[in-house]
């Protein structure tokens, strides 16, 4: 059987529950969309836009200013570009309200701390608030894939600083926590940065929106994770597409308090 080609996702899916591994990828049954994917996005695609502003209009003095207006004019749009998927979700008003607001506050989050990192560049290097801004614009989204390895992922953004590349990925999770799935999803980011370019990043890391930047450093023990629970999962999946192959983790991941696992109804984990 084929190598199917992976991502830091589907890995993660796998290591959780394989069982609804098989229902994501092999079956590929439909998922549901929820608040908090679409309210991911939407704040992806606002940082992502933010660093086309027109940074001619920015001074010494406005740029704080101006640039919080930016991330909010950004914020809108989308959160307007979004609304048939928001509607899809059937919020009531109140709760659409406090996520707009609670997403608007992560990112007035992020952007003090852009403005505080564009404050201290300015004073570390006596340069133009232009140059300071294309200084801290990192690239973003950027597919890396590797084709003797059968995965690929996106990166948020990847920055520049010095002589070091850091690897930052944007959450909007709740806990400022370095999971284990996390740590994966960076390990994998790692090792495709190495093996396109040959040189591992100094650092990967993740900006908790509703906090700050968490970083870790990027070494040896780190890529050879990435390594081995890509093999272990093309291990499994290359020799089976049965579904009793797959079986069920049942955990509290399968149903909480305010949601449930999306394929819970088919797989039914708790009937005997
Ligand atoms: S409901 Fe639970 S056991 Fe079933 S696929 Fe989802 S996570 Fe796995």
């Amino acid at each position: 059987m084929a190598k199917r080609i992976e991502s830091p996702s589907s890995i993660n899916t796998f290591k959780q529950c394989k069982r609804k591994y098989y229902y994501q990828y092999i079956e590929k049954l439909p998922t549901q969309a929820n608040i908090h994917q679409v309210r991911g996005n939407i704040a992806h695609s606002t940082l992502e836009n933010f660093y086309n502003l027109d940074t001619h209009q920015l001074t010494e003095e406005n740029f704080a200013r101006k640039c919080k207006e930016s991330i909010q004019t950004f914020f809108l749009h989308y959160w307007k570009q979004y609304q048939e998927k928001l509607r899809l979700l059937q919020l009531s008003p109140d709760q659409e309200r406090f996520y707009f607001e609670e997403t608007m506050l992560m990112l007035m989050n992020w952007t003090n701390h852009f403005v505080e990192d564009l404050s201290i560049l300015l004073k570390k290097k006596n340069i133009s608030v232009q140059e300071a801004f294309l200084e801290l614009t990192p690239v973003r989204e950027q597919e890396y894939a590797s084709e003797g390895r059968s995965v690929r992922g996106f990166i948020d953004a990847i920055h520049h600083v010095d002589d070091e590349v850091h690897i930052i990925d944007y959450k909007t999770n709740s806990t400022f926590e370095m999971k284990e799935s996390i740590r994966l999803q960076l390990a994998i980011y790692s090792l495709l940065y190495f093996e396109k370019h040959g040189k591992m990043p100094s650092k990967v890391g993740i900006f908790f929106l509703r906090h700050k930047l968490k970083l870790m450093n990027v070494d040896e023990p780190l890529l050879d994770l990435a390594r081995k629970e890509i093999e272990e999962i093309h291990k499994h999946t290359s020799s089976t597409e049965q579904k009793e192959d797959y079986p069920k983790t049942i955990t509290s991941l399968c149903k909480w308090s305010t949601g449930k696992c999306d394929f819970y109804d088919v797989c039914k984990p708790h009937e005997k």
